[in-house]
């Protein structure tokens, strides 16, 4: 289940409901939730590498681990001016990408999350890794909220198209 596709929607619903209540929660910082959302599966750009010959799973691998989506989380705030916010909102996409990830029924056990403090692994098992249903859900919820917000939300983005 849990695809990018499924990952950026997930952010997206979210991003979406906070925002009609929440400012913070304007276009610019859902795209960096977006974007957290996304970070940890940096990793699959070792698909690519595995294209031209070159294994390098065995280096990567950390990335998708909440302490090396962690550190590029952080590289990647530091090129914002403000980097905390930028840092916090990156960091709730991950938290939602790990939070997703935590549901899956993963054949080579769960996520370790607390690594390198402690090595075991977490999984709930409730969802298929080829489920595409929660993908197709995730996509009218989606839609959905986007529908929720133009009906409820202020245009968040109001004053910021004035100036
Ligand atoms: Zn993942």
């Amino acid at each position: 289940m849990p695809d990018w596709i499924t990952h950026i929607a997930v952010a997206y619903i979210l991003c979406t409901l906070l925002g009609i209540r929440y400012k913070q929660f304007n276009t610019a910082n859902t795209v960096l939730v977006l974007v957290g959302a996304v970070i940890p599966d940096a990793v699959k750009v070792g698909m690519i590498f595995d294209l031209f010959g070159f294994g390098i799973w065995e280096y990567i691998w950390p990335l998708h681990l909440p302490i090396g989506s962690l550190i590029t989380t952080t590289i990647i705030a530091l090129l914002f001016k403000e980097k905390k916010s930028a840092f916090l909102f990156l960091l709730l996409g991950v938290a939602t990408h790990f939070g997703l990830d935590l549901l899956l029924k993963n054949v080579a056990g769960g996520i370790i999350l607390f690594y390198p403090f402690y090595w075991g692994s977490w999984q709930l098992g409730l969802v298929a890794t080829d489920d595409y249903i929660i993908t197709i859900i995730s996509l009218v919820l989606a839609l959905v909220a986007y529908l929720i917000s133009r009906r409820y939300g202020k245009f968040k983005d109001k004053n910021e198209d004035v100036n």
